[in-house]
């Protein structure tokens, strides 16, 4: 079944609770066309020669380059230990806005590579959950730091248990969100210095099952997806709680951008059955300031191209056009913002 061959991106023991996505909800209807304002381009990673296997991560930097994080030849075990060798091809590929290949590097660097973020001075920032690390680097791929310690897993300042993202504040303060082991966000210092946690496993306020995604607003805000809580929870800075973002038409949310020109928080999530094991698609949902839907689209708009993937992280530019990397197609998509 190749729908499952990366899965251990799920919980056996969760009842998974079937959502229709037919279901209208905040007033979208979805037997109108949902894509709005959007079209899909053909696979958009048109790069002959180089074989992409799982984009797990994916961004952007103020040029527009898109910078993708994928497994190469490497598969997430379904059942059994993480790998403990690391992957021999590059793992970070970088393109143009266009689709022309501008650079690859992180060869023999990583076991299990997952989020990716580009902070505002276009450093690389990229979560291991094989290494239990998270890794700056310049975007050429000289490594600026490391948290975490290799191959070791825990829960205090110094050690993370398969960290799944990053996001860099304006002040350079890191918060890392930890991860697939433990439920919590951690946030360091712009040095790396440790200042401060919060959550726990659960479903309360405040709480994560697989925080998988996080990004921040332009006040500072800290978003996370709470994947399989089927919700978005928004934090201050300090890690107060301020409020969650839930809608029945939300699948588990697999990774959130937040726009800031349009001050839309940009989300994909992943529907699944069968206890988690079988992917049913995903789709792209664009999330008001208040909320409320203003756009949800993919698998039920886009079937014509065969689209039944599993989007794992999203980004945008400055144009509003959508990328989304897609682990069981092995492919990147962009969704072009119509004129
Ligand atoms: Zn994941």
């Amino acid at each position: 079944m190749s729908s499952i061959y990366t899965s251990m991106d799920f919980k056996f023991l969760y009842c998974v609770c079937f959502v229709s996505l037919l279901q209208s909800c905040n007033g979208i209807d979805r037997k109108n066309n949902n894509s709005g304002s959007y079209e899909m381009t053909k696979e958009w990673s048109p790069i002959k020669n180089l074989k992409i296997g799982s984009p797990a991560g994916i961004g952007i930097d103020s040029k527009e380059n898109i910078f993708i994080f994928h497994r190469a030849s490497r598969t997430w075990p379904l059942i059994g230990a993480m790998p403990s060798d690391f992957i021999k091809e590059r793992t970070i590929i970088v393109l143009n806005k266009n689709g022309k290949l501008l650079n690859s590097w992180g060869e023999n660097l990583f076991i299990m590579p997952h989020g990716l973020t580009i902070d505002d001075e276009d450093n690389v920032w990229v979560s291991d959950v094989g290494l239990h690390q998270v890794f700056k680097f310049s975007k050429d791929g000289k490594l600026l730091m490391s948290l975490g310690i290799a191959k070791v897993a825990g829960s205090d300042s110094l050690h993370f248990n398969r960290p799944t993202d990053i996001a860099i504040a304006k002040d350079g303060s890191i918060y890392v969100s930890d991860g697939y082991g433990n439920s919590r966000i951690v946030k360091f210092s712009a040095a790396g210095k440790y200042l401060l946690e919060w959550g726990k496993k659960g479903n309360d306020i405040g709480e994560f099952d697989i925080p998988h995604s996080i990004t921040l607003d332009w006040v500072g805000n800290v978003y996370v997806a709470d994947r399989e809580n089927k919700r978005i929870e928004v934090f201050n800075n300090k890690g107060k709680f301020l409020r969650e973002i839930k809608n029945n038409a939300f699948g588990n949310i697999c990774a959130i951008y937040y726009n800031k020109l349009s001050k839309q928080l940009i989300a994909v999530d992943d529907e699944v059955s069968w206890f988690g094991l079988k992917h049913n698609g995903s789709n792209i949902i664009i999330i008001n300031a208040d909320g409320s839907i203003a756009s949800q689209f993919g698998k039920e708009d886009f079937k014509a191209m065969h689209l039944k993937g599993w989007f794992h992280d999203v980004c945008v530019d400055k144009t509003g056009n959508i990328y989304v990397g897609d682990i069981l197609e092995n492919k990147v998509w962009k969704f072009r913002k119509k004129e």
